[in-house]
């Protein structure tokens, strides 16, 4: 079966309760989308797994937990003030806002945006006029003030965290001293993100508010290349763990001309977003990045820092962040490597990748969501096979409660079977239990599989160690 596109995904995650248009009642409000009773557990599974991954099963990683609103000198010496923009350009035909950096146009050499648009050879997409205005920054984070003053008042200012990675910069000295740590070792955050995008769209891919999953990894100036490389691998690695087809992702190396400013190399794991596309280079986007930043940003937050170019002295800040040797005695900046992934893209990408269809016996089209047995919002469902049946309903039920304090089962009993496994498929539970007459005599229920509907018969007091040892899954992260 070819690859579903996003609005296949979109109208199953509406239909079935994974994400939900916000505001849909008020007519919505453009690009942001929240998460319903199934799709939060798939992104907290998701979100699980990453932490499982980069802290727990790890020697040399602490997690913290940073606030959204910083110190606005935060974003002033990290540079997002002066350079986190997108340039826009406004369509003088029909007043569409454009990122300029986004538009085609047929290349000859290297040309850049402004030239284009001079010579007409930019066209917007909504109308297809070559009529538009000269790019400018526009810059990405959300303001807002802070305490009871006037919005105007520049004083109060703050911005909402445009990327997790500051808060966990700023934090480098009292991890480092609370945790006794030495290089090389990293700071892992999750959490919420925002940036006042220009152009949001394709369903959870791109959206104003979003969550993000990033570490930084301490490492001694000289070290940082290998290190990048292992943390490439780690991460692409992650991402088969998680049951992505391997044909769907994909490493993309950013030309020197991409790069950040801070960064020496970053390389991206890109997933294939948009199969339908006929050119196979636009299939692809950018689900992690994985950037080497080198010394910038503890540098940029250090009082003061020896800097030859004289730019990035900071009097605001009243630390120092470097490092101390202990063995060689030599004091210096970290680099860091950053693996950044996208909660939501990577809900996206295994929503997407899970998705299959099957015809049953009478050539009905089911869909069933192969999501990894850690991932699926509910591991197991317990149907009766007759509603009516006071016996049967009852040990459903009394089933159902012993298994949910080690892992998700949920009991239904709203249709006939049939329909219960169809439901079950299409949200991706691996396993449906079903009691009937007979389990009244052998204490016995049937186990179905997900992903071949073979049925085994199992006794009830086997149940519990059975579907742990099916689902291949530790205690933690079996919830
Ligand atoms: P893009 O080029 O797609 O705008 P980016 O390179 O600016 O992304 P990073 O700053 O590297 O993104 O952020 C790390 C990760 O955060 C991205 O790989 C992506 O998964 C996620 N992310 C970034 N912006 C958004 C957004 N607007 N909506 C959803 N996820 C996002």
């Amino acid at each position: 079966m070819s690859a579903p596109n996003i609005e296949t995904i979109v109208n199953l995650a509406k239909r079935r309760g994974f994400v939900f248009p916000s505001s849909e009642i008020y007519g919505g409000l453009g690009s942001a989308w929240d998460y319903g009773p199934l799709g939060v557990e798939l992104s907290n599974n998701v979100k699980r797994s990453w932490w499982r991954a980069m802290v727990y099963e790890r020697d040399d990683i602490e997690g913290i937990d940073s606030s959204i609103i910083l110190n606005r000198m935060v974003w002033k010496y990290s540079g997002h003030e002066d350079t986190f923009s997108d340039p826009l350009v406004d369509c003088r035909e029909c007043k569409t806002r454009l990122r300029a950096d986004k538009l085609e146009y047929e290349q000859s050499g290297a040309i850049k945006v402004e030239d284009a648009i001079k010579q007409k050879l930019l066209r917007c997409p909504n109308c297809g006029s070559t009529d538009l205005t000269e790019p400018r920054p526009f810059n990405l984070m959300f303001r807002t003030h802070v305490g009871a003053t006037a919005e105007d008042d520049e004083s109060a200012l703050v911005y909402l965290r445009p990327e997790t990675a500051q808060g966990i910069f700023i934090n480098f000295l009292n991890v480092l001293t609370t945790s006794r740590r030495k290089l090389p070792f990293g700071i892992a955050q999750i959490g919420k993100s925002f940036r006042n995008e220009v152009t949001p769209g394709n369903f959870i891919f791109r959206t104003r508010e979003f969550e993000q999953m990033e570490m930084e990894y301490f490492v001694r100036p000289g070290e940082d290349e290998p290190i990048h490389q292992e943390w490439i691998e780690n991460c692409h690695n992650w991402f088969l763990s998680l049951g992505i087809s391997p044909d769907n992702l994909r490493l993309y190396e950013q030309p020197k001309e991409e790069l950040a400013h801070y960064a020496k190399r970053t390389v991206d794991i890109q997933y294939r977003f948009f199969p339908e596309r006929e050119d196979a280079e636009k299939q692809w986007d950018e689900l992690m990045g994985i950037a080497n930043r080198t010394d910038f940003d503890l540098k940029a937050h250090s009082k003061k820092p020896e800097n030859e170019e004289g730019k990035r002295l900071n009097p605001d800040s009243t630390d120092d962040l470097s490092y101390f040797d202990e063995a060689t005695k030599e004091r210096f900046y970290p680099y860091v490597i950053e693996p950044a992934a996208g909660v939501n893209r990577t809900v996206l990408a295994v929503l997407m990748d899970a998705y299959s269809e099957k015809s049953n016996d009478k050539g009905e089209k089911r869909v069933i969501l192969k999501l990894h047995p850690e991932l699926a919002p509910i591991k197991a469902a317990i149907l009766p096979l007759a509603k009516n049946k006071p016996e049967i309903v009852g040990m459903a039920k009394a089933i159902k409660r012993s298994l949910q304090p080690v892992l998700r089962a949920v009991y239904d009993d709203t249709g006939g079977i049939g329909k219960l496994y169809a439901r079950q498929d299409e949200i991706g539970t691996p396993f449906c239990v079903t009691v009937d007459h007979q389990s009244l005599e052998d204490e016995a229920v049937t186990v179905r599989d997900r992903d071949t509907w073979e049925q085994e018969r199992v006794k009830v007091s086997d149940l519990q160690e059975h579907l742990r040892k099916r689902l291949q899954v530790s205690g933690v992260g079996c919830q």
